[in-house]
């Protein structure tokens, strides 16, 4: 036992870092006492069959919110470090580790996957254990989504999706790399080849500021995909505040420009983790708060002045731009990282049913309304909208469980 502070860990009978925290239900105590006994390969097992991405939600996920936020001992102010743990028993594991079928379950059964990030990879590795064939398609060329071309190489090391790509590799899963269903395949045509259909495709589609100019910007998520093909001049400026606008500005500074975030509330309000504001800052990322772009220029951007406004009938907070307040900021380049949402052109030639709220209407499984189609579940950001990484494969785990229920034999 290399990490003393599993011997601080109370092994609860209810643990709420397991129940409440973890939105994978990680078997927290279970595997903290394998760990104790030096079991670690028990341990791995258990976490690998339960969530296949433990070695990376261990390195990325907000253990504040999650399993460490909601440690018993948060009462005493020193709750555990599970997930230090978790990537040491996870990480070892993940990489001795062979891919095998472990039942029949699904023995002839075909699946297809559109989508290899979290969503994909996961259901790959649950479906194939099941005795499933699988094969996974996706519009970039090597598996891995947001973990290969969106989270940068200095917060997750590229050796952590590279393995699931050898696994694959020998254990017989197809990847189609450089297919993009709903353009060269459509979702029909899957539907009548496969059992089953799970889309995975994540939440691509970049919100927008809407203001003149706005075309002299780039979005973040290209830019993370491959920040050496943007030449960005020495004056960056990234608008947003949430984790995807902190890895846009933490790669930004890494390529020397002086990069600075202007965003229209104050710290409180940002959605980014902390844990990435405070990283931000430690790398040299400068901020602004109640700042809102009104006009992108060629080599400058005009900012008004904001300010929050409590409603005093509700308490709501909204923020108001104050007219009046324009000034000029030199820019040489605007990175934009607002939000981002579904991209439904999977779904070209077989159009869902949508519900009131503008979404695709789901079942209980997670199973899609088309008309004529009755085989296609969806998953992870897809569904979500941006989250993360672990809920993307609880949700992975729902659709996946409903396609082992189904067709089980
Ligand atoms: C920059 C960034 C940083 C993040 N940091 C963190 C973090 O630190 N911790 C955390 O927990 N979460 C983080 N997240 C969120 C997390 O990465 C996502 O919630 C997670 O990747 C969602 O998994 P997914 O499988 O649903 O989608 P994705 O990872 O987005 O994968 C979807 C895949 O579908 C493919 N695809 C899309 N449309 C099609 C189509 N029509 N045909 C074929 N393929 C298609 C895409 O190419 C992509 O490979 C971050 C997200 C971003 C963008």
């Amino acid at each position: 036992m290399k990490n003393t502070e599993a011997l601080r860990c109370l092994l609860c009978k209810k643990p709420k870092c397991s129940i409440q925290g973890c939105p994978v239900h990680t078997s927290v105590p279970e595997c903290m006492q394998l760990y104790r006994e030096d079991r670690l390969d028990e341990a791995g097992e258990i976490l690998f069959d339960n969530n296949p991405l433990s070695a990376i939600t261990s390195l990325v996920c907000d253990w504040r919110q999650f399993c460490f936020g909601n440690c018993v001992l948060h009462v005493k102010k020193m709750p555990v470090r599970w997930y230090q743990i978790e990537q040491e028993i996870s990480e070892r594991y993940l990489f001795t580790y062979r891919l095998k079928r472990k039942d029949n379950r699904l023995k002839g059964r075909r699946v297809a996957l559109i989508g290899a990030g979290p969503v994909g990879i996961a259901s790959a590795i649950w479906l194939y254990r099941a005795g499933a064939n699988v094969t996974l398609f996706d519009s970039n060329e090597r598996i891995g989504g947001v973990l290969r071309y969106g989270i940068p190489g200095f917060r997750l090391d590229k050796k952590f999706v590279n393995v699931y790509e050898r696994m694959f590799e020998e254990a017989g899963i197809t990847f189609q790399g450089g297919v993009r269903v709903g353009t060269d395949l459509t979702l029909a045509f899957l539907a009548t080849r496969y059992d089953a259909v799970i889309i995975g495709a994540g939440a691509e589609k970049p919100a927008t500021l809407q203001i003149p100019g706005e075309a002299r910007s780039i979005q973040a998520l290209p830019f993370l995909k491959n920040p050496n093909a943007y030449e960005l001049g020495h004056h960056v400026i990234v608008i947003g505040a949430g984790n995807v606008a902190m890895d846009a500005c933490r790669t930004a500074i890494r390529k020397g420009a002086d990069t600075w975030i202007y965003y229209r509330k104050t710290y409180e309000n940002m959605p980014a983790n902390p844990i990435e504001v405070e990283e931000a800052q430690r790398d040299g990322v400068k901020i602004r708060i109640f700042q809102a772009p009104v006009q992108v220029n060629e080599r400058s951007v005009v900012f008004c002045d904001c300010q929050n406004v409590t409603d005093p009938e509700t308490g709501k907070v909204s923020t108001r731009i104050l007219e009046g307040t324009e000034h000029e900021v030199p820019c040489d380049t605007l990175i934009t990282a607002i939000s981002e949402k579904p991209e439904y052109g999977v779904f070209t030639g077989s159009e869902p049913e949508w519900n009131e709220a503008g979404y695709p209407q789901l079942d209980e499984n997670q199973k899609v309304s088309i008309p004529g189609i009755d085989n296609i579940y969806m998953a992870g950001d897809f569904i979500l909208g941006a989250s993360t990484v672990v809920q993307a494969v609880a949700s992975a785990k729902t659709a996946v469980n409903a396609i082992i229920n189904r067709f089980a034999q």
